[in-house]
């Protein structure tokens, strides 16, 4: 740890869209105070907040700030962000973080000359050592994982060996613990990276092609430390935001026992949320985690549809998709999900198996079916596959992915004209979100206060759920003319 004293009100701080409940920016000023550097988190989530930032960052007047873009859409925001910090002071150094400028620090530091450099490492490594130099006006750019102008951009090459998850102090919690329905809820991780090489996922393609580090897992005990932590602090309901859950064979069966074994041995009540694959569904397994509180899976299932599926290198069958929802339902889990239902490669035939094995599937739905175009963040091998190579395409300010059309002129014409469709659908009150609500209302009462009536309301919520999704289905027939059903 760094003795140090200076004179600065504060020397980091970290600005992130922290309604979201994220990790990063929470990881990031941990590891600073861990350093012996005063950090301080700050909520940007709207250009109304960002156009509050400057006169409170002035007050705070830190050495080094951090814009920690979680997601493509704030891109502009952020960006807006650090042209107007810039105009304003130059006495700050002004780095973008996040998978996003990771992947492609060039570009973000040719088209924001008010940025000084974009952290490609992992952020908890390279942040410490920039904020120490910057406090003690040393020369930073040679800090590992740093990606600078030099007039040139420069990256230098990622720290190592990569952390030790259990090494790193918990993620910063300064916002209090929020609440849903009374229920203290907290965003956890216990592992970091995911083993599976889809060709469209940016955080995976950040670690193993940026940072360069493996996959990682806490050890349980670290990992419910933590969690017995915020329990104290009145967290019930944990959301893990790992990309897998579960760990690759023949790790999985040990690691479920040794969590739900650790949970119970301290009695802790719990509900939690996972993410996890459709080849990863495993009824025991899951039987195990749900008997310690899982409640709902976010399944990575993107497609029903087989040509699809091997586009996007997900490794995964339609069968297997199809298997995996039987087998949440069976088992009285809610899943998630999303539909992938365009992509540089679609073709009427694709959109028509999407919509195909949706209906197919529906009864086994309990939450609306959410579609997307997939975005193609650059420096994916997705990005490496679209022929031509947008080298310098336009980045959509609406998601952060390189402007594509769809080869297939029709579907094109599709994609358009489903636009407002979908975005109805993603609206903050739109039915997706609303049914998410609903069900995380029933699932907690369920877990916490189970009433006679849960089992009724929850049959009343799927019915209408098939309501809604076979309505989506009918819509995007009377779109696509010619799709079967
Ligand atoms: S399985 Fe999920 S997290 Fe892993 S590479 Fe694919 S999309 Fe990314």
């Amino acid at each position: 740890m760094l003795n140090r004293s200076w004179s600065d009100a504060c020397a980091v701080v970290l600005v992130e869209d922290l309604s979201q409940q994220r990790l990063p920016a929470r990881w990031m000023a941990a590891a600073l105070r861990q350093a012996g550097l005063s950090a301080r988190l700050v909520h940007c989530g709207s250009a109304a907040d960002a156009g509050a930032l400057p006169a409170r960052l002035h007050a705070l007047q830190p050495r080094l700030v951090v814009l920690s873009l979680l997601f493509g859409h704030l891109l502009d925001v952020y960006l807006g962000l650090a042209a107007r910090l810039r105009s304003e002071s130059g006495a700050w150094h002004l780095t973008l973080a996040g998978p996003l400028p990771a992947l492609d620090p060039a570009r973000f530091l040719t088209t924001c000359p008010a940025l000084d450099s974009v952290v490609c490492g992992e952020p908890e490594a390279v942040l410490p050592r920039l904020a120490a130099r910057l406090v003690d006006g040393a020369d930073w750019r040679d800090v590992p994982g740093l990606a600078w102008r030099s007039p040139d951009v420069r990256v230098n090459p990622p720290p190592w060996p990569a952390l030790d998850l259990d090494n790193l102090p918990e993620p910063v919690r300064d916002d209090g613990i929020p609440q849903f329905q009374g229920v203290g809820f907290a965003t956890v991780e216990g592992s970091r990276v995911c083993y599976h090489r889809c060709s469209f996922c940016l955080p995976c393609a950040h670690h193993r092609d940026v940072v360069g580090a493996p996959y990682r897992l806490r050890s349980i005990p670290n990992l419910v430390d933590e969690m017995e932590r915020l329990y104290a602090r009145g967290v019930r309901l944990f959301l893990f935001d790992d990309e897998q859950f579960l760990p690759p064979q023949p790790l999985r069966a040990e690691r479920v026992r040794g969590f739900a074994d650790e949970l119970r041995r301290r009695r802790m009540h719990i509900a939690f949320t996972i993410k996890c694959r459709a080849d990863d569904v495993d009824a025991d397994l899951l039987r195990r985690l749900q008997d310690v509180g899982l409640i709902r899976v976010y399944l990575g299932l993107e497609s029903g549809c087989p040509e699809t599926l091997e586009r996007l290198h997900k490794g995964v069958t339609v069968t297997q998709n199809a298997a995996a929802l039987a087998t949440l339902d069976r088992l009285g889990l809610v899943a998630d999900f999303r539909c992938l239902i365009f992509h540089p490669w679609s073709t009427l035939a694709t959109v028509a198996r999407e919509i195909d094995f949706l209906a197919t599937v529906l009864p086994l739905v309990p939450t609306v079916v959410t579609y997307c175009e997939t975005v193609c963040y650059a420096g994916t091998p997705m990005h490496a596959e679209l022929v031509p190579a947008p080298a310098n395409a336009a980045v959509n300010p609406t998601d952060g992915g390189v402007v594509y059309e769809i080869g297939d002129a029709a579907v094109e014409w599709l994609r358009c004209r489903a636009r407002p469709v979908i975005a109805a659908q993603h609206a903050p009150q739109g039915s997706a979100a609303r049914v998410t609500r609903a069900w995380y209302d029933l699932l907690l009462s369920q877990r916490f206060a189970p009433t006679p009536d849960n089992d009724r309301a929850a049959l009343a919520l799927r019915r209408r759920v098939l309501a809604l999704n076979a309505a989506m289905l009918d819509v995007w027939r009377a779109l696509l003319p010619g799709v079967g059903g």
